[in-house]
């Protein structure tokens, strides 16, 4: 079977602010996040397990997600509730694939978009490279 990469997207409202950011992010205020969680791998064998043809089945991304990340994100004030030292969108990322891999080793990444046109990725080499995970 090929490999093959899919993608979930997700999103939420919550507040947040960067008390040290020189930009308007310093005050509090809000977004509609949309975080896409990328999983790759090789498409499961044809043998009558519910998984077969998928390389995850997008149900179980969501669930873990629900259940990992908006449950702790969705109209919550992200600087107390997200375990983050600040709570721009890189190091949500970061966080948000360590917490995905945690239950799901195929996802490879995920990216975190404040607004539709500034949006930021961690992969997992990015995590590896940087120390973050063996
Ligand atoms: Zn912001």
């Amino acid at each position: 079977m090929p490999i093959a990469t899919i993608a979930k997207e997700f999103s939420f409202d919550a507040a947040h602010s960067l008390p040290h950011s020189d930009g308007p992010c310093k005050r509090l205020h809000g977004h509609t996040y949309r975080v896409t969680v990328m999983a790759r791998g090789q498409i499961q064998p044809l043998d009558g397990r519910a998984e077969e043809g998928m390389v995850l089945d997008f149900t179980r991304i969501k669930e873990v997600f629900k259940r990992r990340i908006e449950a702790r994100c969705d109209h919550q004030f992200l600087n107390e509730t997200a375990p983050v030292e600040r709570t721009t969108a890189e190091l949500l990322a970061a966080w948000m694939l360590a917490e995905m891999r945690a239950e799901l080793p195929q996802v490879i990444a995920v990216r975190v978009s404040e607004t539709p046109s500034s949006w930021a990725e961690v992969t997992v080499d990015d995590l590896r490279a940087s120390g973050e995970e063996a």
